[in-house]
Order: structure tokens, then C-alpha cells, then sequence
């Protein structure tokens, strides 16, 4: 299916005929694989008799070459998939193959595709980008620390940079343009954190994306922000490029250099929230984060300081 895909790509005509003979399958064959097409990517082909067949809008498709010649400073392996259940699991797995890291895994869509506690990320086929980078870190607890912070730091910083300005962080790592998420980060960790370990970090930024069903929150696109349509192999190289930078930033110097401009950035510097941990709710209003990227909170008027990945921020009404 792909492969007609593939065939497709450019958003000519392409007779049954031409399709079949370069697919080595019938014409009734072709016809079964557009359908295929249609309902699992949710791709919508035009049909005209005499014509063919052509794709309603041209596919850019993710493309290790490209992306490497677009940012030669990432020396980096690129992984690229046309669709896998997450490319965060994706990563884990080929750690446990034994593959040196770092490396990057893509995918064309995620089939489960993850946020925390085991949320669903939507993932629709080519429109957007999910990225898991995978770093070997040796003995350093302090460079896993504040680390999910500097990542959202680098995609906000790489959107601004492709014309997102409005672009702005939620403690601990969401993206959003006023209350609507655009980017969130996973971080995972297999290993022992003070010896030797390995931490992918799971980005997904929705890109071209402009309609779904599958979000149940306030949501928005490159696309939607900026009326027009985005490369991802671009994007990719781009957040490479940037990624680069923060996380050489956060391994010489620690996450304390990084801290005040994580705080510039964060969109709920100052405001009312419920911090929710399980069935705990807290009320305080956001000071700002510590010197490990954990959240401090004026509470009764006192400062309070907490972190954990089960933390979910919430703005109050009256903030
Ligand atoms: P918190 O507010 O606790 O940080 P969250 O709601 O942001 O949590 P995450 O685990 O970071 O949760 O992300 C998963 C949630 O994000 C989903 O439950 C869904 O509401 C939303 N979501 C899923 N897919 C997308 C997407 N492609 N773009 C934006 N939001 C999404």
C-alpha cells in the first residue's frame, strides 16, 4: 500500500494501468490498495475516468537523506517508519537490540502513539512529526535534570524560528499557543540513572495537521497558526539543529543556566492553578520552577516545591 503510495506522492495522474504495471498487480488489485488507502491513512484520492487516479493534495514523505543533508551537524543515525506503535517504544526496543546511540527514530504515523501515564498521542499518517532521540548518559544524575524542560525549550525555540511566534511552555513539558497544545514531550529512561542509561526523548509536534476527532483538549497546528503548510524533513533538521545547541547548553553547564529562560517562556508564570497529583488537588499560584526544573508554587503563602512525573497543572477559573 505503501508503495502505491509512494507512486502517488507527486499529486499527478497516474492511469490503473501505469500504477499496476509498476507495482507488478492487476488494475482490480490497485483499486483494492486505494481503497486500503483511503480508509486506514485517511488519504482521499480523486478518480476521474480516463485519467486515474491522483492523490487530493501532493505528500512530502519523511526522508533520511534529506534530512541529513539539511542538518549536517547531526550525526546521527535517522530511523525512519512508515507506521509503528510508538516511536518511543520503537526506541526502547532497539536499545535493547544493542544499537549505539544516539539515533533517531521517525514515523509516518504512530498506530499507538503515547503521552504520560499512558495517554493516547493522536497520530495521524504524514501530517505530523514524531520524534524519539535517544542519548547514552553516563554517570551524570545531573544531566538528566530539568532535561524534559530543556527539550520543550528547543521545540518551542525551533517553532519560533519557523514563524510560530506565539509559541510558549507549560510546566512540565507542553508546547502550546494560549491554551492550545501544539508539541508535548515524553521523556523515557531505561538503565541506571547514576551509572550508565539511556533516555529517549519523545517529541511530537502537530504540523500540517488540521482536523481530528482523536484529542480531547484544546489543540492546534503549525498549519493552523500560520495558514500554510510545513516540511517536515525541514522541521526534523531544524529541531535537530536546535536540540544540539540546548542540550550542549544543559551538559556543560546544568540545567541552573537554563532555568531563567525556561521561566521567561513558561505561559503560567504568576497564575492561579490546581496542581493535580492522583486525587490530590493543590491550589497555589506558579513562582516558577527550581534549579532542577521542578514547579514551585506559593500555597497558604507558603513556597512549596514539587516534581514527578504524575504532576498534571490545571489554570484556575479565577486565575
Ligand atoms: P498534563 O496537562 O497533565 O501535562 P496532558 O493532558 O498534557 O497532561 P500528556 O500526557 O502530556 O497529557 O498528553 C496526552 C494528552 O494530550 C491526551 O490525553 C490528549 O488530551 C492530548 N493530545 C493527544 N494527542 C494530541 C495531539 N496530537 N496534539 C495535542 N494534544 C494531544
Amino acid at each position: 500500500m505503501l508503495t502505491l503510495l509512494k507512486l502517488l506522492k507527486d499529486g499527478r495522474f497516474h492511469s490503473g494501468q501505469a500504477l499496476g504495471a509498476a507495482l507488478g498487480v492487476s488494475r482490480s488489485a490497485v483499486w483494492k490498495q486505494l481503497q486500503l488507502l483511503e480508509a486506514e491513512l485517511g488519504l482521499s484520492v480523486h478518480k476521474v475516468r480516463g485519467r486515474g487516479y491522483q492523490l487530493a493534495s501532493p505528500l512530502t514523505l519523511l526522508d533520511s537523506a534529506e534530512i541529513a543533508e539539511q542538518a549536517p551537524s547531526c550525526d546521527w543515525p535517522v530511523l525512519v517508519f512508515d507506521s509503528i506503535d510508538s516511536t518511543n517504544a520503537e526506541a526502547l526496543r532497539t536499545i535493547e537490540r544493542g544499537k549505539v546511540a544516539p539515533f533517531l527514530v521517525l514515523a509516518e504515523r504512530q498506530t499507538s502513539g503515547r503521552g504520560r501515564r499512558g495517554r493516547k498521542w493522536a497520530s495521524p499518517f504524514a501530517e505530523n512529526v514524531y520524534y524519539s532521540l535517544v542519548l547514552r548518559i553516563e554517570g551524570g544524575m545531573r544531566q538528566l535534570e530539568g532535561l524534559s524542560l530543556v527539550v520543550g525549550l528547543a521545540v518551542m525555540q525551533t517553532l519560533r524560528e519557523l514563524g510560530i511566534s506565539d509559541v510558549g511552555l507549560k510546566w512540565p513539558n507542553d508546547v502550546l499557543v494560549g491554551q492550545k497544545k501544539i508539541a508535548g514531550i515524553l521523556l523515557e529512561l531505561v538503565g541506571d540513572p547514576a551509572d550508565v542509561c539511556h533516555v529517549v526523548l519523545g517529541v511530537g509536534i502537530n504540523v500540517n495537521m488540521q482536523l481530528t476527532s482523536e484529542i480531547d483538549q484544546e489543540w492546534t497546528s503549525m498549519r493552523l497558526e500560520s495558514g500554510r503548510a510545513f516540511d517536515r524533513n525541514h522541521l526534523v533538521a531544524k529541531l535537530g539543529g536546535v536540540l544540539q545547541v540546548y542540550l550542549g547548553r544543559h551538559q556543560t553547564d546544568g540545567f541552573p543556566a537554563i532555568q531563567s529562560e525556561w521561566e521567561q517562556n513558561h505561559l503560567w508564570q504568576g497564575r492561579a492553578v490546581s496542581l493535580i497529583a492522583g486525587v490530590n488537588q493543590i491550589d497555589g499560584e506558579v513562582l516558577g520552577i527550581d534549579s532542577q526544573g521542578a514547579l514551585r508554587l506559593r500555597v497558604d503563602g507558603v513556597e512549596k516545591v514539587f516534581s514527578g512525573g504524575e504532576l498534571s497543572l490545571r489554570l484556575r477559573d479565577d486565575s
